[in-house]
């Protein structure tokens, strides 16, 4: 029997999950008065370091790691083929998702008879509108294009950047020689990045841990409490969606072990469900599938920052199984056709997101709009919104990284 030594990716990922336990703990003994609400305010500090310092290397990374990966390829035909296959892989997905929540909500019908508090809703939630559901599409399309590059790398627009880069990495492709000195220059960055998140990461189990703290601290598991049903189907879909269809798909295309890839990736994973953040934790998903995952950096840097922006899983999973438990809840029955809008629109709107904490639920609205529900429904799922959000972030990721590998192979016949 082949006998495992913990190398250090597991140790890594080991660290983490003991810092989210001990801030799980921490928090749990803020909200229940046996600590001092410094050691929340403290954590949340320390977070917010952490957070900052991913953030500060997502766009020279993406910029980088994408202007090489483009304008390394030999046959830039290929660059199509990429597209086009990362764009289908993804709404299939996502597709796949939301047809999960879908069945398991009229399964479980968590909302029916529900206790529930009704609270204020944020004034950022998106109202939607009558066009929304096209509309929707053609703004993303439209906003995708930067006008001012430098303006979009300052609203950190990734959307916009990654189009930026493909553009660039295409056309130094065509440029052939003339553009070595600037190939070099961004191969050199793309390294740079790379180590620098290298040792972010090391900072990974305390920070990861220290955002844990003041989300149990604030708001307790008594939210949990009235909100179960919900919570548990939210749960349940989640873990339908990341332990049996989406390694189902890595298994049938890459004939390759969903564990094996899942411990590569764990560090990513777990970031995610500290941050909450698919687009923060870009930099440690690029990371962990090349280095780890073995996925070619040409199918990273591509696949990655595009799906951490437009692929959400999670996110897509959890609209429709909070748009169906609003409408059980208010004692509206949604007929097939609607629930076939809110299978169209939650896929849309999970595109739509960005990849920062509470950008679900913003877009819910809407979902909501589009099969006439109270916009005001969100306030019953408010008070456990953050914790699932840290689930679904992971499942975002987790389906970034299965797509990275699947695209790899799709793409790249000869690979083993
Ligand atoms: N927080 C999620 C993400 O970054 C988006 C969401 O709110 O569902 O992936």
């Amino acid at each position: 029997m082949k006998v495992k030594i913990l190398d250090k990716k597991d140790s890594l990922s080991t660290q983490i999950f003991i810092g989210i336990a001990a801030g799980f703990f921490l928090g749990l003994g803020v909200y229940l008065g046996y600590l001092p609400q410094e050691i929340s305010s403290f954590s949340k500090w320390l977070g917010s370091v952490f957070l900052s310092l991913l953030k500060m290397i997502i766009i020279p990374l993406i910029f980088a790691s994408i202007i090489v990966a483009v304008g390394g390829l030999n046959d830039i035909a290929r660059l199509g083929k990429l597209g086009v296959t990362t764009m289908v892989y993804y709404f299939f997905t996502t597709a796949l998702a939301v047809m999960v929540g879908l069945v398991l909500v009229n399964i479980v019908q968590p909302g029916v008879g529900a206790q529930l508090n009704l609270h204020e809703i944020p004034d950022k939630v998106s109202k939607g509108g009558d066009d929304s559901l096209l509309s929707l599409f053609a703004r993303l399309i439209l906003e995708a294009i930067p006008t001012n590059i430098i303006k979009s790398i300052t609203e950190m627009d990734i959307l916009a950047i990654i189009f930026f880069a493909i553009f660039f990495g295409y056309v130094l492709a065509l440029v052939g020689k003339k553009g070595d000195a600037v190939r070099g220059f961004f191969e050199g960055l793309n390294e740079i990045m790379m180590r620098m998140t290298s040792i972010i990461l090391r900072l990974a189990p305390y920070g990861v841990g220290a955002m844990v703290v003041p989300i149990i601290g604030e708001v307790g598991l008594e939210a949990i409490g009235t909100l179960l049903g919900y919570s548990m189907t939210v749960l349940l879909g989640l873990g339908v969606h990341a332990v049996i269809t989406l390694p189902l798909l890595l298994f049938i295309f890459t004939k390759s072990s969903p564990f094996e890839y899942f411990r590569n990736m764990l560090p990513a994973i777990s970031t995610a469900f500290g941050t909450a953040s698919s687009s923060a934790t870009l930099p440690v998903t690029i990371k962990c599938a090349e280095e780890n995952g073995k996925v070619r950096s040409e199918t990273a840097s591509f696949v990655l920052p595009v799906g951490a922006t437009i692929n959400m899983d999670g996110t897509a999973l959890y609209e429709s199984i909070a748009v169906m438990f609003i409408a059980q809840a208010y004692g509206i029955e949604l007929t097939l056709t609607q629930q076939l809008i809110v299978f169209i629109t939650a896929t849309l709107a999970s595109v739509g997101a960005a990849g920062i904490p509470s950008a679900g639920l913003v877009m819910m609205g809407v979902v909501l709009n589009a099969v006439g529900l109270p916009l005001e429904g969100i306030g019953l799922i408010l008070a456990v919104d953050r914790i699932l959000d840290m689930f679904r972030t992971a499942i975002n990721v987790w389906g970034d990284s299965i797509g990275a590998r699947i695209l790899d192979t799709i793409n790249n016949p000869s690979r083993p």
